[in-house]
């Protein structure tokens, strides 16, 4: 089954015939007196609306586990569960802001080490250490949209008896199924293009390791975090769209970066495979397309915030991938928890604005760009 047809049939077989899932809202269910079981006893440790959503986000990714939590960043902590006093997890430094947040503050309280390199293409057997026990990976970056060539990392990772973890959010597996590459987790924050209009939190875990997933089937029930009915059934039916969707804000977003790259009022521009031909080249080995998030920069002489205030269509916010383009600026918004020195060795500067290309004409938000462009001379 292609992903587009699997993002739409995956739960038709039901016992109504029903084309759209039933909302399961019931926190506990009646058990066998003699057994004292059920297929489903109390809604934390699972519930029939989050298992098919369940269903729906393994058969995405290919794979034969995945969780829904209630946030992105509650499916990054169940990532990060398994881990010990001790151990060290390797990250870019270009990690989401968030999960630096959780890395700066909590991995201490725990014992845990994040020990960031400024470029995972340049990882070497000489990063690893005996206490490396995993390598967080985001690839294209955010908002440099840098490229990481993931078989690259699993091998050296494995080799080293490291875990491979991607944060898929970026590409989501319409375009990027890390798993098949040989990675060990994927996690998405849901919120961005799976739920995809701006109205939902929700974070996924997909494996096909049992040890692993039993550790993130504890997360759900230890921890709690778990995502709400109502909420799994508005992302089961977001996630029909999501290939329709992703398709025509990736094809706006080629589009507004050739624009934007042939404007000499914008200085720099970032897409993935820009950076060099190399990272093209393995961009196009393990993803099918760049996705939608275009970041740059303005010329010197341009006024940023008279910029963002021309603006008619993207809402100037934090967040991306819903159907309507956002625009943020990363230093002070997305990735404010990052100290200077961290972010200057990220490669975000001050000035990077980025681009969450949504759904609408290309022509109107490329008119949009352009007057706002001359508003901000
Ligand atoms: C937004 C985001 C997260 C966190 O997800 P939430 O749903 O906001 O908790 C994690 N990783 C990436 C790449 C993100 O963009």
């Amino acid at each position: 089954m292609h992903i587009r047809t699997a993002a739409v049939q995956t739960l038709r077989e039901n016992e109504l015939g029903a084309v759209v899932p039933p909302v399961h809202l019931a926190s506990t269910f009646e058990l066998d007196p003699a057994t004292e079981d059920a297929p489903y006893a109390y809604q934390r440790g699972s519930n029939p609306t989050r298992a098919q959503l369940e269903t729906v986000l393994a058969a995405l990714d290919g794979a034969e586990h995945a969780f829904a939590f209630a946030s992105g960043m509650a499916a990054t902590a169940a990532v990060f569960s398994p881990l010990e006093v001790g151990d060290e997890v390797i990250l870019p430094a270009t990690v989401y802001g968030g999960t630096f947040r959780f890395v700066d503050r909590i991995f201490p309280q725990r014992g845990l080490t994040g020990r960031y390199v400024a470029d995972l293409g340049e990882l070497t057997d000489a990063d690893f250490t005996e206490h490396t026990r995993m390598v967080f990976v985001e690839t294209p970056a955010n908002p440099t949209l840098r490229i990481t060539d993931l078989r690259r990392i699993v091998e050296l990772a494995h080799r080293h008896g490291a875990i491979v973890a991607v944060d898929n959010t970026f590409m989501t597996p319409v375009l990027q199924r890390p798993l098949t590459l040989g990675a060990d987790v994927v996690v998405q924050s849901a919120t961005k293009y799976l739920a995809g209009h701006s109205d939902l939190l929700a974070g996924a875990v997909t494996t096909n390791n049992a040890g692993l997933a039993e550790a993130y089937a504890l997360a759900q029930k230890a921890s709690g975090g778990v995502l709400p009915p109502q909420d799994s059934f508005r992302l089961i039916q977001a996630i029909k769209t999501l290939p329709l969707r992703l398709e025509r804000q990736q094809a706006n977003a080629i589009r507004i970066h050739e624009h934007l790259r042939e404007r000499s009022d914008v200085t720099a521009t970032w897409f993935p495979g820009s950076h060099s031909e190399a990272e093209a080249r393995i961009h196009a080995s393990q993803a099918d397309g760049p996705g939608a998030v275009v970041s740059f920069e303005l010329a010197e002489d341009l006024d940023r915030v008279a910029f963002l205030r021309a603006l008619r269509y993207p809402a100037f916010a934090v967040s991306l991938g819903g159907v309507e383009s956002l625009i943020c600026r990363p230093a002070t918004m997305t990735h404010e928890a990052m100290a200077p020195e961290d972010r200057s060795l990220a490669g975000i500067g001050d000035e990077m604005l980025r681009l969450s290309v949504g759904i609408e004409d290309a022509d109107d938000l490329i008119a949009d760009l352009d007057q706002a462009l001359a508003a901000a001379r």
